[in-house]
């Protein structure tokens, strides 16, 4: 379920006049596009346009039948979205997952210059708190035997969610991705940290679990070497490569997450 008015370009994107909901098929995925009022700029109208996606998501009656998911994964592209996806997880007895897509209300204070104890800012906060403590971790989704992809995270996060130090976000990445090769349904072992990928590769080896279950990713053009070694070797490697139009936006993203890739990027520029 998406908004169908578009935030990069501000226009309603997928609905005709008079139409409420359309159901589409994106790249072979179903979108259920829900109507949501328009707005310009950082407003009270993007506020109200969030808070009535969150409420049709969460009241979910106003378009056809749509039998009970396995899972429901709430992403945030805001908060209200996630929270109305917990909500129906609830209502409907089934594991719930929240997908961290954009940092709330984090942005609003660092980029945005808010106060940390501006009402909404507060707001967003509590809303966030709840969601973690409410997310289901992977023991929940290994019965479903889930495709997943491990990843250490890219994003400074605070320590009420995530590990401060990285000795312990190591041993963590370890634990995760053993427990997912064992008992789950296909494993993405997305690092370049050589270390794990030979431990894991050790641990998939000793415990027979077939090449088919599992893969190594990388980021295009990060460590090159050991992507040429793996795939010598015999592994299954994929190069995660970022296309299309909006790739600024994604460099941006890329050097915030990592200032080192300038260097990176300033060398594959003059070489
Ligand atoms: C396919 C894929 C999808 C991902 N999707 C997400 C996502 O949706 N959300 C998210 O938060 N994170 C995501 N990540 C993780 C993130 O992009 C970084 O890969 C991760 O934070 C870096 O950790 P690491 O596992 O490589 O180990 P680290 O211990 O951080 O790095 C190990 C070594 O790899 C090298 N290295 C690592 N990253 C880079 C880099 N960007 N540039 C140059 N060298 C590097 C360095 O030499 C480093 O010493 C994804 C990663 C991959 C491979």
């Amino acid at each position: 379920m998406a908004s169908s008015f578009d935030h990069t370009t501000r226009r309603e994107a997928h609905l005709r006049p008079g139409e409420g909901y359309r159901v589409e098929f994106v790249d072979g995925v179903r979108f259920l596009w829900l109507r949501t009022p328009p707005y310009s700029g950082n407003t009270v109208g993007r506020i109200w346009n969030m808070l009535v996606f969150g409420f049709r998501v969460w009241r979910g009656t106003g378009w056809g039948p749509i039998e009970r998911p396995d899972v429901i994964v709430g992403s945030s592209p805001h908060l209200f979205a996630a929270l109305a996806a917990e909500r129906v997880a609830a209502r409907l007895s089934v594991p719930f997952v929240l997908e961290v897509r954009d940092l709330w209300p984090q942005t609003f204070v660092d980029v945005d210059g808010y106060s940390r104890h501006h009402p909404f800012v507060a707001l967003l906060e509590r809303i966030e708190r709840y969601l973690y403590r409410s997310a289901r971790d992977l023991e929940d989704l290994l019965p479903l035997r889930p495709n997943l992809r491990i990843v250490k995270g890219a994003y400074l996060e605070p320590p009420s969610v995530a590990y401060p130090k990285k000795a312990d976000v190591d041993r963590n990445y370890v634990v995760l991705a053993e427990r997912s090769l064992l008992e789950g349904g296909f494993t993405a072992i997305a690092t370049h940290d050589e270390r794990i990928i030979r431990w894991l590769r050790a641990y998939a080896y000793h415990h027979e679990i077939p090449s088919t279950a599992y893969e190594f990713q990388m980021l295009y053009g990060v460590r090159r070497d050991l992507q040429q070694r793996l795939a010598d070797e015999g592994a299954c490697m994929r190069v995660y490569v970022p296309y299309g139009t909006h790739w600024y936006p994604y460099f941006m993203r890329r050097l915030a997450e990592r200032p080192a890739n300038l260097v990176f990027f300033a060398k594959a520029l003059l070489g």
